[in-house]
């Protein structure tokens, strides 16, 4: 099947304390700069896969701007769509870990070069060759780049193409209005939602309801197909089979190590995603796109743990032995 995907947002360079429960108030050592960003780690997955991708941002004429373009070069992202910024520097991130999975964030987009992405930078040519674009709820982080969305999103949309979304909503980002305003219109938009277990309740339409019953109503109302994940515990499907019956599955998670599970979301996303637009059934897709989640969170580094389709069936045939 012939098909192109595109993502847009925050590309930027991330610093990981090196110490659980380290606090940015004290002086601390921290790893990095690792190449980062929500979108990002989803584009470099997909391109590892060996698929198209397309992937619009802006950094920095710096270092770290130069250092994640080259990394996503490398993996065989489409970068004509990164442009340089000449006033504003690549943007970054703080991270320090409280525990298994919940982490502080201290973000520089807002005021960085893909902080000030908009449509003016959205090259139409590029845009106009995709078939599928991926939203990132992280990515909504200015009136701007929601505008550029929205106009993408309508791109894609008009021209027979899918759309995927996956919330990866930050406790950082909720003061941001647009931002959830905007969750609705994309939501009618969407063929493959990819929220988190904690998400769910966002998405409901009554308080108290359970994961399936918010399921059931957002399949009603044109999702085609969700998988809720579950970190450790693994992932949830609601669909719909060839008789338009719902379909559910449950996949648990491989038992691996994990030290670090950012990203791990991303390239479960990006690998649910291509491999079903390339018309893998839902089971093996998300088979695979459970061992690319688990791939990601054996390394330390928000983008070090995207596998190629040969690293994901070897690692599935060695959990099998
Ligand atoms: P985030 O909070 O970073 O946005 P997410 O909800 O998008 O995270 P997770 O649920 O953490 O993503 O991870 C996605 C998938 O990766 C899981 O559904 C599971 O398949 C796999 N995974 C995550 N953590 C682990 C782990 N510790 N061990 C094995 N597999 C894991
Ligand atoms: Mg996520």
């Amino acid at each position: 099947m012939n098909f192109k995907i595109c993502t847009m947002g925050e590309l930027l360079v991330e610093f990981l304390a090196k110490e659980q429960h380290q606090r940015f108030d004290e002086i601390g050592e921290f790893i990095g700069p690792f190449p980062s960003g929500a979108p990002a780690i989803f584009a470099s997955q997909i391109a590892k896969l060996g698929f198209p991708v397309v992937f619009f941002s802006c950094v920095g004429k710096d270092v770290f701007g130069k250092m994640c373009v080259q990394r996503l070069k490398a993996d065989g992202v489409i970068i004509d769509g990164i442009s340089t910024h000449h006033k504003a520097t690549t943007g970054s991130a703080f991270v320090s870990y409280k525990g298994h999975n919940e982490r502080d964030f201290i973000f520089n987009i807002p005021n960085s070069a893909c902080g000030l992405l908009s449509f003016d930078h959205i090259n139409e040519n590029l845009l106009k060759d995709c078939n599928h674009l991926h939203v990132m709820g992280s990515s909504l982080y200015s009136f701007r780049v929601i505008d550029a969305m929205r106009k993408a999103l309508d791109r894609v949309k008009n021209n027979g193409g899918t759309i995927s979304f996956d919330p990866n909503l930050r406790k950082e980002m909720f003061d941001i209005p647009e931002m959830e305003a905007s969750f609705d219109y994309i939501m009618d938009y969407t063929d493959i939602f990819l929220p988190s277990e904690s998400e769910v309740s966002y998405f409901a339409s009554q308080s108290g309801e359970s994961e399936y019953q918010t399921m059931m109503t957002l399949l009603e109302r044109g999702v085609k197909h969700i998988v809720v994940k579950g970190g450790a515990k693994g992932a949830n499907y609601y669909g719909r089979d060839q008789h338009n019956n719902v379909q559910t599955l449950q996949v648990e998670s491989y038992g691996v190590n994990a030290v670090d599970p950012t990203g791990a979301g991303d390239c479960f996303g990006a690998t649910f995603v291509s491999l079903m637009l390339a018309g893998y059934d839902v089971e093996s897709a998300l088979q695979y796109a459970n061992a690319s989640g688990a791939l990601a969170v054996l390394q330390k580094g928000p983008m070090e743990g995207t596998s190629t389709l040969a690293q994901l069936q070897q690692f599935i045939a060695s959990q099998a032995s």
